[in-house]
């Protein structure tokens, strides 16, 4: 039988399985031979394992027993998931597309992977990224670009590119990203799927490869919002292996809205994004979607927001610098020899990572040190506070923000590249989730045609602490789907 992968989902590929429509490995064998015809030119994923068929025949096995024994068949069993490539699956290598761990292999399972091999998931291989998570464009990869699929000389977003350009070429059926100041939220714009980036704490980051851990969420990535929030369910909850995850039900559900939830356009930052005019034109029919399907909109203001960038950066650099302290050439990866210890420690580092990776650590050790850390770090950690306390008003009157998740669609492979700062400016509107902890989802809500390619623009919904129910009960009214 021949599987219409473009439009599948979670719950119609469920229901074949449990139909036996087609199999597991069927399934698994139909998204391997997209990749075979598509990932030379997209290079979604740096590696396809070799053991996905086995995976696969082990869900089918599962699969006929608990119908035999008619117990309940979990929804991602013998699914197909793509998984980026810094997030540890115990045996497989998990490079975060550096050569610093080129060949390193993970001792063990994060806890996304153990929890979705509980429920039988089948992992296809390992997806392309930003060196450590740092960028906007997956061309900060040690490995090699990855390509929009929807148009070959454009970037798919980034750091999560890897998994969202599998997505959206049907390389995968599902896939699972990091989100550290929009890696989740703009690769699924640029796109064209859906992301969410959860509230901070809601998903494990045992297991996760650390870039910012005060930012960092593991998130699910998929065609349709339905999926996300399957995908989101079966991740989340708290972990004795990560002190910052809570128990969901620390947070009840408050909603101003009556019925529909209330809708807040924060304008006056909006006009500071310099945001494109086709993105400009899919935000206004998103407001006229929204009102018409009766939900009321207000303007709201986040002044401290005009900071969040900045103060995302300087925090962003700070951590960084700690966090990759760790990879000395002594205790994983890559080891070059000099000298004496010291000296490989520097020939390690100054081989290992790329130029991104060196630039954040420079900076971050410096707004670090003893006479700056007052005027940078400590201020932007106040800073942080107020921006958070933006939104903490303005959930007072609304129950989502909405603004465009990037300020453009896709930009061209290379365009940005020689100046950081215009890489930077693209996660403007993305940040401010991570830096206030809040749950934000990003949907594909319109195109622009530019260059005769009908290139993909996501919409960012932002809830309060905890309400991922209210992101996906409206992200649900204006998803394009499949
Ligand atoms: N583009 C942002 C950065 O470079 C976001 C990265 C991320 O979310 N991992 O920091």
């Amino acid at each position: 039988m021949k599987i219409n992968l473009s439009t599948l989902t979670i719950v119609k590929a469920h229901e074949s399985l449990v139909k036996g429509d087609y199999s597991a490995v069927e399934l698994a064998q139909a998204y391997l031979d997209e990749i075979k015809k598509n990932n030379g030119e997209l290079h979604a994923y740096l590696e396809v394992y070799d053991d996905v068929l086995e995976q696969a025949k082990l869900a089918d096995e599962r699969m006929a027993l608990l119908k035999k024994e008619k117990k309940e068949i979990p929804a991602l069993l013998g699914i197909p998931f793509a998984i980026k490539d810094n997030i540890l699956i115990k045996g497989k290598i998990a490079s975060s597309a550096s050569k610093i761990l080129e060949n390193y292999t993970a001792t063990y399972d994060a806890a996304v992977i153990s929890k979705l091999k509980e429920v039988g998931a089948v992992f296809i291989g390992r997806t392309n990224m930003d060196e450590f998570a740092m960028g906007g464009s997956t061309e900060n990869s040690a490995f090699g670009v990855t390509k929009n699929p929807h148009d070959t000389s454009r970037v798919p977003g980034g750091t999560s590119g890897g998994s969202a350009a599998a997505v959206a070429s049907d390389m995968a059926l599902v896939a699972l990203g990091s989100d550290t100041g929009g890696s989740i939220r703009q690769p699924s714009s640029f796109c064209g799927v859906v992301g969410l980036k959860s509230t901070y704490g809601a998903v494990s980051r045992y297991g996760l490869m650390a870039a910012v851990s005060s930012f960092d969420q593991i998130g699910p990535i998929a065609k349709t919002v339905g999926e996300v929030e399957i995908i989101f369910n079966a991740i989340s909850g708290e972990d004795t292996n990560d002190s910052t995850t809570f128990n969901r039900e620390t947070y009840k559900p408050k909603k101003v809205g009556k019925k529909k939830p209330v809708i807040g356009i924060p304008r006056s930052f909006l006009a500071m994004g310099g945001i494109a005019e086709s993105v400009k034109k899919v935000f206004e029919e998103t407001e006229k979607k929204f009102k018409s399907l009766g939900y009321e909109i207000k303007d709201i203001e986040l002044p401290a927001n005009a900071y969040a960038l900045s103060v995302y950066y300087i925090l962003n650099f700070a951590e960084i610098s700690s966090n990759m302290a760790r990879f000395d050439g002594v205790k994983y990866g890559l080891h070059a020899d000099g000298k004496n210890s010291i000296d490989d420690y520097f020939a390690s580092r100054a081989t290992g990572f790329g130029p991104e990776v060196r630039r954040r650590i420079l900076l971050g050790t410096y707004v670090l040190s003893s006479g700056y850390y007052d005027a940078y770090y400590y201020r932007a950690n106040a800073a942080r506070r107020l921006i958070t306390d933006d939104f903490i008003k303005a959930f007072e009157s609304v129950d989502i923000v909405l603004t465009p998740t990037a300020p453009s669609p896709a930009f061209k492979i290379g365009e940005k590249t020689a100046d950081p700062v215009t890489m930077y400016l693209e996660d403007i509107f993305t940040v401010t989730a991570n830096l206030t902890g809040l749950p934000a989802l990003s949907v594909p809500s319109g195109f622009a045609e530019i260059d005769g390619k009908k290139l993909p623009i996501g919409m960012q919904l932002t809830a309060r602490h905890g309400d991922e129910a209210t992101l996906f009960e409206a992200g649900k009214d204006i998803e394009i789907g499949v």
